[in-house]
């Protein structure tokens, strides 16, 4: 894919910022927004090599190829003010996955935004394409979980995965990517590597060691649970050791990659401790494939810190960020103010000895385990220093 061409796409449009979740849940649509919103008053948004797209809504076909019609017509139904006990049996209205006017027309323009970025790299119109609206991992065929109603990130996955030979989808949300691991299970064309906090302490209570896909896909699902407290260094030598080597043996032609932020310190619903310095690190080790990349959105929950962190990606995925090594453009910004005067980036946030002491072996085993459990399927030696 030499000739690929050089242009970015931000898939984004004013509607999107209309419609959106109610605030009943703590998912909040605005961050989009207000990503774009920043890079824009930054001058980093559009530019000869980059630019704005709109999305339209996915077409009920394409959802189709993934949810049931059953499942669909209940959240058209549900969104309309139809009462069912059906309903709920699929997730819909439950704390997590409220009934709200919405719940059916902006999911599926999300949809249709990540749909597009998908069309823009296979089209070869964009060699990346970012939907900071998107990343609604949890939603099953016929099940709406974890704020998700519609897995746009399988769906995407299916159609690009028609275009190429291997499509590798990598997750850095906090949580486990449960509802696009499940679709591709049993796939190799198809293999999935999620980062997030182990089952043990959070939603969705899955993500193992252990699970490494059944059948055909044996081997090509890919699971790094890591413990609370879990900082930049120690995630970033679970990545090169875990997923650096998987993307260099798979060779995939595109890639896909789930940003939900809230991975970060002082995020209010989960317990790692990353700043976004190694979500950059993250982006530059996936884009260093050379692969056409589509990049969604996700989580992230504390809601300045995310919408700062999909404005870094941007940059990032534009090379137009600051320079990782300078001090001069890192002080700017602490955790927890939304002043975005001094950059984008956060201060680093060195670990305590004592969170050294608890996080390092437990994630140094989990490397162990899974390049144990994974590497042999890709010939890679998993004693081989990362
Ligand atoms: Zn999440």
């Amino acid at each position: 894919m030499a000739d690929r061409p050089h242009n970015k796409a931000l898939v984004h449009s004013p509607e999107l910022d209309s419609l959106g979740y109610p605030d009943s849940i703590p998912f909040d649509t605005s961050r989009a927004g207000k990503a774009i919103a920043a890079l824009d008053r930054m001058g980093l948004l559009d530019g000869p090599d980059r630019s704005v797209v709109a999305p339209e809504p996915a077409p009920l076909d394409m959802i189709e190829r993934f949810h049931t019609r059953r499942y669909l017509d209940a959240l058209r139904r549900a969104a309309e003010g139809e009462h069912n006990l059906d309903f709920l049996a699929m997730g819909i209205g439950t704390p997590d996955c409220p009934v709200f006017p919405e719940m059916f027309s902006y999911p599926r323009l999300a949809c249709g935004a990540t749909l597009k970025a998908a069309d823009l790299l296979a089209s070869g119109e964009a060699g990346i394409a970012f939907n900071p609206s998107g990343g609604y991992h949890h939603a099953d065929p016929e099940r709406a979980a974890g704020f998700c109603y519609i897995n746009d990130v399988a769906i995407g996955s299916l159609v690009l995965s028609e275009q190429v030979d291997r499509l590798m989808v990598i997750d850095v949300d906090v949580h486990h990517g449960d509802g696009v691991e499940r679709a591709f299970y049993s796939r190799s064309d198809v293999m999935t590597i999620s980062f997030h906090e182990s089952g043990r302490f959070l939603f969705p209570g899955t993500g193992f060691e252990d699970d490494i896909g059944e059948g055909e896909g044996r081997g090509y699902a890919v699971n790094v649970p890591l413990p609370p407290g879990t900082y930049d260094a120690v995630y970033l030598r679970a990545f090169d050791a875990v997923a650096v080597p998987l993307i260099r043996a798979y060779r995939p032609d595109i890639i896909v990659l789930e940003v939900g932020m809230d991975a970060l310190s002082g995020d209010p619903l989960a317990h790692l401790s990353l700043t976004n310095n190694a979500y950059c690190s993250v982006i530059r080790r996936v884009m260093a494939a050379d692969r056409p990349l589509l990049a969604t959105g996700g989580g992230g929950y504390h809601v300045e810190n995310t919408a700062r962190g999909w404005a870094l990606a941007w940059a990032v995925l534009c090379g137009a960020d600051e320079d990782e090594g300078s001090q001069a453009g890192l002080g700017g910004v602490m955790i927890e103010t939304t002043d975005w005067a001094g950059g984008l980036r956060d201060r680093r946030l060195p670990p305590t000895d004592r969170q050294r002491r608890t996080v390092d072996p437990k994630v140094d085993a989990t490397i162990r385990k899974v390049r144990a459990n994974v590497f042999p399927y890709h010939n890679l030696d998993e004693t081989h220093e990362a």
